[in-house]
This record gives C-alpha cells, structure tokens and sequence, in this order.
C-alpha cells in the first residue's frame, strides 16, 4: 500500500488556477523531493494533503483512507511542518509540544512518554525549559519536527523547512530528516525551491505552474533530460509547461 496517493488534484483560487491534473504516489518509507520555483503550487498541495482548503476535484489517500471520505484517520497519519513557523514564541518547547499532544487527544502518560522521546531523538532535551523565541532558526524547526511526530506520524510533510536558515543548518536539518526517515521508516515529502537539497536516489517531483512536470528517481530523471539534476530542472521548468 503507499503512503501516499493523489490522484487528479486540480486547484483554483477563484478564476487563477494552481494546481493541474496532480497525480503521484509516495511509496512507505521513501524521502520524496517535491522540487518547484516560487509559485508552482507547493503549498497549495500541502494545504490540500493537510485540508486546510477542501478539495474541489480529485482525491488523496493516506495509506488506505480517502482524505474525502475518512478525513479524520487519513490526518492522523500526518505529521506536517508548514512553510510559515507555527510555534508560540512565548511558550517553552515543552510546552509547545503538550499544547499538541493535548489536540491530538493523547493521555497525561504518554504524551510525557512522546514528549521526552522527541526532544531526546531531535537533540532538545536540554532546551525543553526555554521560550522558543531564544531558540535560534535550525533549533526552532526541530521543535517543529518533534511536534510534527508527536502523534508518531507515517507521513511527514515538510514545506520548505530549510528556508531562512543559514546553509550549514539547512543541510544539516535535510541530513536530519533523511535519517528519520530511514531509521524510523517514516515516509517524507520535502518540499523545497533548492536543488542542492534534492539527492539522488529520492523520489522526485517537479512542479512547475501548477503542473507535475516530472516525476521519478532523481538520478533517472537527471538522465533523461540532460545528464544532472541542474539542467534536468531548467529544461523541465522552462520547456515542462504548457
Ligand atoms: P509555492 O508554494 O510553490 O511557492 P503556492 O502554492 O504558494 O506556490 O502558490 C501557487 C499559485 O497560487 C501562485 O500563483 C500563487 O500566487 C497563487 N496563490 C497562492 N495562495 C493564494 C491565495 N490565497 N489566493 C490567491 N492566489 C494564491
Ligand atoms: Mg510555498
């Protein structure tokens, strides 16, 4: 079974079309790269993958429930970091972090089971008292990540986690999250405008003006249009589009 299925995912808002004709499937256990210049419509896509906008046409199936017609046991699956920081500055991570448990409806025993486990396995354990305002980007994004696994996720979805660090944190947070998802077989969507943040065994798709250009192994992908990934993406994102 995938992890993940989305098929014929169209988009507009209002008369401006974001997504068209989307369709993939995410394998368990597998990093995928979803790769697009500003604007192709990646966090259209998660916004729809995490229903925050109600689809309009098509469907996405988490592991075996329709996002339609199950949504409440195809979101509990997810786990998700959205582009945009959704942490209470003012709170402690710990307390970021029991804030979510609480939504998620997990006991007073567990959730300090998951909360210790998390900020053990993201390297936190020793900020778990502080205000996240005086945690610095990378730190802030891997409270963001413990909070995404809290409810232990199959899916994680990312949406440009890496943007506005420096670039050693930013490789080190891409470097972080493939481990996860090998050690802890948990599948990923990594969303990202770079293409230095993409490896060549992932799973990658490139979305470009709303439509899904490519999609495959990268390092296939690479061959097939132009021998690297760096003129893969030029090609596909000036030529992919109608
Ligand atoms: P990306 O995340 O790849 O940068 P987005 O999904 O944010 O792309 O945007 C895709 C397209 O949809 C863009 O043309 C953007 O201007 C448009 N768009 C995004 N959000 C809205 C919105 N709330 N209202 C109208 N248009 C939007
Ligand atoms: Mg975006």
């Amino acid at each position: 079974m995938n992890a993940l299925e989305v098929s014929d995912l169209n988009f507009s808002y209002g008369s401006r079309e974001a997504l068209r004709q989307v369709n993939f499937n995410l394998a368990p256990g597998r990093f995928a790269a979803l790769l697009g210049p500003n604007g192709a419509g990646k966090s259209t896509l998660i916004a729809l993958l995490t229903r925050l906008y109600d689809l309009q046409h098509g469907d996405i199936r988490v592991g075996s429930c329709s996002l339609r017609q199950a949504p409440r046991p195809a979101l509990k699956q997810l786990g998700v970091v959205f582009q945009q920081s959704t942490l209470d500055l003012d709170l402690s991570v710990e307390q970021n972090l029991r804030y979510h448990a609480a939504l998620h409806g997990l006991s007073r025993h567990e959730t300090g089971l998951r909360v210790n486990a998390e900020l053990a396995r993201q390297g936190l354990d020793e900020r778990r008292g502080e205000r996240v305002r005086n945690l610095n980007g990378g730190h802030r994004r891997r409270v963001e990540i413990a909070r995404a696994l809290l409810h232990q996720p199959r899916l994680l979805l990312l949406d440009e986690a890496s943007a506005g660090l420096d670039p050693a944190s930013r490789l080190a947070l891409n470097r972080h999250i493939r481990t996860l998802c090998r050690e802890q077989q948990i599948s990923v969507l990594w969303t990202t405008h770079l293409l230095d943040e993409v490896q060549p065994s992932d799973d990658l798709l490139i979305l470009h003006q709303g439509r899904l250009v490519a999609s495959g192994q990268a390092d296939v992908l690479s061959l097939a249009h132009g021998g690297d990934l760096d003129t893969a993406f030029t090609c596909l994102t000036t030529t992919g589009a109608a």
